[in-house]
């Protein structure tokens, strides 16, 4: 074959620079999209020969990757079904773009290099991000083909001759540019296959390594060792989500789990993706035990297509609100090299978002059913993501109403249709609306959980991160239920049943009790209330409106734009008199003198039951104590 020269057919005249300059960001995929091609050819030689279209021997299918420092040069060779002088003018040098000058638009709004190489067809011409030359050796398979070169300096002109290659299969040579000498470096290639080519389905071979294997026995009868260079395989072609899930083990599940985050503890459950109608999706869902610090357990899920790694960015494929999830899932059906407004927009991408919910929903939904003691023991950890999709999903919802599980300070679980069973004969107002009290921090809000609890009541447990908005969208789900925080008023006033019991004082003395009170509080956001209370409750409690508290978490938690006006204002609290307790018949009857400190006494109780009573207030508070015994 004459050597041939001729010009790539790219209207523009000089697309590599654009390549080159645009796509640096993320130029090492170019190694990516080269086993991508390497593996697919491999690929296609086993196909044809498994149909009986190519009978000769397939040998070690094998791709290699190899880097020469003196050349300057990185080598990916297969054993695939190489191309022929033809297929190269067809396949290469027609880059496969739908126009040069729709390139030159399109290539100003894309983010990354993985949007244009994809979009654009561009797979193998993004060697050039790294290479200023690029060498095609290929034999084709086809019977009596001739050996292929190609040879590229990275302008639009080519040279195709004669090649040297003697065996089926294709080396691309890249000559490494100067700036991108990095991928001359072991390491750096490592990183890259680690990152990329960890499950492609083809061994793929970098280098080689030392192992140690058995040498006989020494005198002493005891085996030898010796140190072999073995060729180094960089991949699992066969990872599990690729298997069916009869044939997996637990224990297959949770190596893999290893195998991806060897520093995680092991997960609580998993789930095996696997559909292929009405689109292709794989992959194996796990769910963590969660820690405090979501943002570092966000982002885990590895997105692959067809084995090759894509990105760890699933934003929109998988529902946000198992973004904490870990795991791979693989799809060709997922378009990769789209902006993410398209890829919120696509139609299988939709399918594969509530399909995954769906999945989820039903795996959970059969772990409470099959063994509802284990699931409530998980309930910490799973509760987050059921809560966190009930909010945001109304189909998962409809599904989680069965496994969403309500949790009191007794630590005993109730489903939503359960807990109304439990409380509606003492919970329910004398509007005939339920009210569900709740607690955030059992231990600094004891005495208002178990004045709730000696009135009979129940309280429940809403101390994860999640719960201020669930509350909120529990209320909004439940037909005429309200929650309330246990210090949301007085106990007696919590539920309101009937009306409230009648005291004794006089207009005069609540008069008179106000004004002792307000000059030995001395705060104009805490509202004094004298209030027909149970004689055996607390003589002064302080409590936080709900809706006012929940204002302020909210802005705190820096919820909702004009939210924050509430954090702006001033905490208002009740702070509630009883005027049936035997201390504040005391403290009317007692000297005026006396009168101011005793009602200092009893509020700065009440703040401490609030956990509101802090540094110099408690120092005196607790020397006064002291002086009074
Ligand atoms: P894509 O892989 O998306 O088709 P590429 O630009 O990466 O686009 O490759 C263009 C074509 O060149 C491939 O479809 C294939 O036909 C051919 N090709 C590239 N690399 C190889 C290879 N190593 N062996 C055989 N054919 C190859």
């Amino acid at each position: 074959m004459s050597p041939e020269k001729g010009t790539i057919s790219v209207n523009t005249e000089n697309i590599f620079p654009i390549i080159k300059k645009f796509l640096y960001s993320d130029n090492e995929i170019f190694l990516r999209e080269q086993l991508s091609n390497a593996v697919d050819a491999t690929q296609k030689i086993k196909r044809l020969a498994s149909l009986g279209h190519y009978t000769k021997d397939l040998g070690e299918l094998r791709v290699k990757v190899a880097v020469d420092t003196t050349a300057k040069t990185i080598t990916i060779s297969d054993s695939g079904i190489g191309m022929t002088a033809e297929e190269i003018k067809k396949y290469i040098n027609q880059v496969a773009f739908s126009g040069a000058t729709e390139f030159m638009e399109k290539f100003k709004e894309a983010k990354d290099a993985n949007e244009i190489i994809g979009r654009f067809g561009l797979g193998f011409y993004s060697a050039f991000m790294v290479a200023d030359k690029v060498e095609i050796q290929t034999l084709s398979y086809q019977e009596g083909a001739g050996p292929a070169r190609w040879i590229c300096d990275g302008s639009t002109s080519f040279e195709i001759s004669e090649g040297s290659r003697t065996e089926r299969g294709t080396d691309v040579i890249l000559y490494i540019n100067a700036e991108s000498e990095e991928f001359l470096q072991e390491h750096r290639i490592n990183d890259i296959l680690n990152k990329y080519a960890k499950f492609l389905p083809v061994p793929v071979q970098f280098g080689t390594k030392t192992e140690s294997v058995p040498d006989g026995e020494d005198k002493d009868g005891k085996p030898k060792y010796k140190s072999v260079d073995v060729d180094n395989i960089i991949n699992n072609t066969n990872p599990i989500w690729t298997k069916a899930p009869a044939e997996l083990k637990e224990e297959d599940y949770l190596d893999f789990y290893r195998e991806l985050y060897p520093f995680s503890e092991e997960p609580l459950f998993w789930i095996h993706l696997n559909v292929d109608y009405p689109f292709n999706l794989t992959g194996v869902l796990y769910f963590p035990k969660l820690k405090n610090d979501f943002e570092i357990q966000k982002n885990k899920i590895k997105l692959f297509s067809r084995q090759v790694f894509i990105t760890d960015e699933v934003k929109d494929i998988v529902p946000e609100f198992l973004m904490l999830l870990h795991g791979v899932i693989d799809s060709p059906d997922i378009p990769l090299n789209v902006s993410r407004s398209f890829l919120q927009a696509d139609s299988n991408v939709k399918k594969i978002n509530s399909y995954i919910s769906r999945k989820v929903a039903d795996k959970l939904s059969e772990l409470f059913k099959k063994d509802r003691k284990s699931y409530e023991e998980k309930w910490n950890d799973i509760g987050i993501f059921v809560k966190y999709g009930a909010i945001s999903d109304e189909k998962f919802y409809e599904k989680a109403k069965e496994f969403l599980l309500l949790g009191n300070t007794a630590n005993e679980k109730y489903t939503l249709e359960e807990y109304v069973i439990k409380v509606k004969d003492f919970q329910t107002d004398k509007e005939g609306q339920l009210v569900y009290l709740y607690t955030v921090d059992p231990e600094g809000q004891d005495s208002y959980v178990q004045a709730a609890i000696k009135k009979g009541y129940d309280v429940l447990l809403m101390n994860s991160p999640i719960d201020a908005h669930f509350i909120h969208n529990l209320e909004m789900k439940l037909e005429k239920t309200a929650l309330k925080r246990v210090d949301a008023d007085v106990v007696d006033k919590l539920i309101v049943t009937e009306d409230a019991a009648k005291h004794e004082l006089t207009e005069e003395e609540i008069t008179k009790l106000k004004t002792i009170f307000d000059k030995a509080i001395h705060n104009p956001a805490m509202k004094v209330e004298v209030e027909s209370q149970q004689a055996e409750g607390m003589p002064v409690t302080i409590t936080m409106e709900e809706w006012m508290r929940r204002m302020k978490d909210m802005s705190k938690m820096g919820g909702g734009g004009g939210m924050n006006f509430y954090g702006a204002m001033p905490d208002n609290y009740k702070v509630a008199i009883n005027a049936n307790h035997k201390i504040i018949s005391k403290i009317l009857s007692a000297d005026e003198a006396q009168q101011e400190a005793m009602a200092k006494q009893a509020f700065d109780l009440a703040m401490l039951a609030q956990g509101l009573l802090k540094g110099a207030e408690l120092t005196a508070f607790v020397e006064r104590s002291v002086e009074v015994i």
